[in-house]
């Protein structure tokens, strides 16, 4: 099949809900991805920092098949000792006290607003419901979500949206605690903004924002989905912020490239749902627990920890070097740059024609290499970059 009969019936039988890079990609390995017709790419993106392992490492493929010929699916009628033990790992590794396992982040943000305004209808009874979320930040695609995504170009078409949120600027404790009213019951954000253009929050403010949470029993919710498993070099980015969260909501890398979420509660909010209160028919799936559990037991570990800060500076050290990178963002594999030249976009279109995949968000260069990426190919990522951005 040609990449154009695939462009054909793509534009032909699916609904145009995305703008997509013109290649059609049919297999990998590593950091490595190929074409139909055969044409190599090096990989910045891991499927926008969900294959964290790369693609079809042998650990996660061997996990994923065994459990395939093992047991798929078994409803959340029935117990199962995979979901318990990805479960116990992700309460281990965060200090948290109990999870909801879902299927993507939005899910996962739609399952802690539940939490949070259950929390809160439970202990004050009604109106105290609000949500305080970042302007800039983003959240899923979920009505709901949309509405927490703080973001007015989010906030179109779909009316009416969910009730129940206000936009805190980033960084302003001043319009923080403006903002932070007696019916507010949660705050939820995003400790480095990923789609809102790798913008990480200052300490200071997210220090205050907490000890105020504390002081007005406001839940503080992060949402960890593209930050989480290990993308910023802590197994939270919490966690290198010192923060002891209420909630926490991770999607993406969780399971390597499998359909996987979770929310996890801290003791405060770790009962409120109570059977009948929440559900998903696919949330927990099997084969998810199966990657997720191989994920967690590779990721999380110091040494793991370690080469992603290495790797992440070492490719950060290098793009300063790069003509055309006028600032770079972020933190441990999740990276930002910002161009001179402001053509982002531009030069993730022409990274692919000359091999290599890039993401954007906003109007910078976006970068999530699978955590497993090698030097070597970091290297010969990052000289197709510097050629397409210094041509
Ligand atoms: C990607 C993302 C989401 C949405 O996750 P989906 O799996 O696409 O629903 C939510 N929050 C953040 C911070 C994200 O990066």
């Amino acid at each position: 099949m040609t990449f154009e009969t695939i462009q054909h019936d793509e534009q032909q039988y699916m609904m145009h809900a995305y703008g997509r890079f013109p290649t059609a990609l049919v297999s990998g390995k590593g950091a490595t991805a190929v074409d139909v017709n055969g044409k190599t790419y090096i990989d910045f993106t891991s499927g926008i920092g969900v294959n964290s392992l790369g693609y079809c490492d042998d650990g996660w493929t061997k996990a994923v098949a065994a459990q395939a010929a093992t047991l798929q699916h078994i409803s959340n009628l029935y117990y199962s000792p995979l979901q318990t033990e990805v479960a116990k790992t992700l309460c281990g590794l965060s200090d948290m006290t109990k999870v909801f396992l879902c299927n993507s982040g939005a899910e996962a943000n739609e399952c802690a607003i539940k939490v949070a305004r259950k929390y809160s209808f439970d202990k004050y009874g009604q109106g105290r419901q609000k949500i305080i979320t970042l302007v800039n930040s983003f959240h899923g695609r979920t009505v709901t979500t949309l509405a927490a995504t703080g973001q007015e170009v989010f906030h179109n078409y779909f009316f009416p949206f969910t009730e129940g949120f206000a936009y805190v600027k980033a960084n302003d404790i001043e319009d923080f605690r403006d903002q932070l009213t007696d019916d507010v019951c949660a705050v939820l954000i995003e400790l480095i903004q990923g789609e809102g253009g790798v913008m990480p929050l200052e300490k200071d403010f997210v220090e205050e924002v907490a000890a105020l949470c504390q002081k007005k029993d406001v839940l503080l919710m992060v949402d960890e989905v593209q930050t989480g498993i290990s993308r910023t070099g802590h197994f939270f980015c919490y966690q290198g912020y010192g923060l002891h969260p209420d909630v926490v909501t991770a999607a993406k890398g969780l399971g390597g490239g499998l359909p996987i979420g979770a929310c996890l509660c801290g003791d405060k909010t770790a009962d409120v749902f109570v059977p009948g209160t929440h559900g998903t028919t696919f949330g927990g799936n099997l084969i998810a627990c199966a990657a997720a559990k191989e994920v967690l037991s590779r990721v999380a570990a110091p040494a793991f920890l370690q080469e992603v800060c290495a790797k992440g500076d070492y490719i950060r050290a290098k793009l300063k070097a790069i003509g055309n990178v006028k600032e770079v963002r972020g933190q441990g594999m999740m990276i930002g740059i910002v161009t001179e030249k402001d053509n982002a976009k531009e030069i993730a279109a022409k990274c692919l024609a000359n091999g290599l995949l890039i993401l954007t968000a906003k109007n910078l260069l976006r970068l999530l290499p699978p955590l497993t990426i090698t030097y070597e190919e970091i290297d010969k990522g990052l000289a197709i970059l510097k050629n397409t951005m210094e041509a």
